[in-house]
């Protein structure tokens, strides 16, 4: 029996990259022929000033198999890969960029070894970055290497645009905020545990200039944290903030043993003592206590968060019997 034709969505979220598009079209185009894909495009316009949409509008009439999503405005590459893995209809999902950095040519050997290797997902790595060293090449070292320490996900490039998935996987992520630098933590965070990666060229860009500014390491390093957080506590916030509670509650409470243990004494033995509050233990006193109930507060509130998602329901079930 012959094998079912497997079908690619291409996602392309795009900002401002006009000059890129029929030169990126084609060189797709040109991979797909040479192999039995059945595909769809989806562009996603992240709210582009240029003539972005008038070119897709072009392309989608020449060729039925792409489909073109216009933002209102500029949301972010992550809202466009959201909005593409939403409509995304095949087997196997691969999102690349659209300024011509990455080579389509990778796309086959990706999509195998999703398809036959059995990978949920499979992330390019620029061995050979084309970018510029300081701008990008050595902050990106780093974080990459403060990403696999903290995920544990064995990547040596977290952030490159050209992904490859199985579709069920990009159906049980939710990419927010400018989540689209951690996308294998989210992955791994939805239970899918074999993540590959595959070394390929890399281009320098050809028109237009890159879209992201260099708070992005800033960025990148604050939502580095909030993942390290949501990997490790985001089940029982309790035990993270009621440790860091007692903890706070045990030097409030010993220092409150000392201020008044000492005045006792003073004042039982007819020394002069010096006011509780001209004492520094009864300040380190107050501040614990105050951190104390604040810390337990935190560690409530996202109990009762945690709670009404379950309440919701809101599990990823992978396979169901009857
Ligand atoms: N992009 C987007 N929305 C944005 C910023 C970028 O859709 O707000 C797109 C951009 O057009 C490109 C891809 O995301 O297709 C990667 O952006 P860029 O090449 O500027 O990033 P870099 O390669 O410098 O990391
Ligand atoms: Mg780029």
């Amino acid at each position: 029996m012959e094998k079912r034709r497997i079908k690619l969505s291409i996602i392309i979220p795009l900002l401002n990259e006009a000059e890129s598009l029929p030169e990126l079209y084609e060189r797709i185009l040109s991979v797909l022929k040479t192999h039995p894909y059945d595909y769809e495009m989806i562009f996603v316009d992240d709210g582009s000033n240029d003539h972005s949409w008038k070119v897709l509008k072009q392309l989608a009439a020449k060729d039925p198999r792409i489909k073109a999503y216009r933002f209102r405005k500029n949301y972010g590459k992550s809202q466009a890969l959201h909005l593409g893995f939403k409509e995304a209809s095949g087997d196997v999902v691969v999102t690349m960029d659209a300024d011509l950095q990455d080579d389509p040519a990778e796309i086959p050997e990706m999509v195998r070894m999703v398809a036959d290797e059995g990978y949920d997902m499979v992330s390019c790595w620029k061995k050979k970055r084309k970018d510029p060293v300081l701008k990008k090449n050595l902050p990106s070292k780093i974080f990459n290497w403060a990403a696999r320490k903290v995920s544990g996900i064995p990547l040596h490039d977290f952030n490159c645009g050209l992904k490859v998935y199985r579709s069920d996987v990009v159906k049980n992520i939710s990419v927010y905020g400018e989540m689209h630098r951690f996308i294998p933590f989210l992955v791994k965070q939805a239970g899918f545990k074999k993540i590959g990666e595959k070394p390929v060229r890399h281009h320098p860009r050809k028109y237009g200039k890159t879209k992201f500014g260099s708070d992005r390491f800033i960025k990148g390093v604050l939502d580095l944290i909030s993942l390290w957080f949501l990997l490790r506590f985001s089940k029982r916030p309790m035990y993270l903030f009621g440790s860091m509670g007692i903890i706070m509650f045990i030097i409030g409470f010993i220092s409150v043993l000392i201020i008044f243990g000492v005045k006792a004494y003073k004042l039982y033995h007819g020394i002069p003592t010096h006011l509780v509050t001209d004492r520094p233990w009864f300040y380190i006193a107050l501040t614990a206590v105050i951190l104390g109930i604040q810390f337990f507060l935190a560690g409530f509130l996202g109990e009762m968060i945690l709670q009404q998602r379950h309440r919701d329901g809101d599990y990823a079930v992978s396979e169901k019997i009857n």
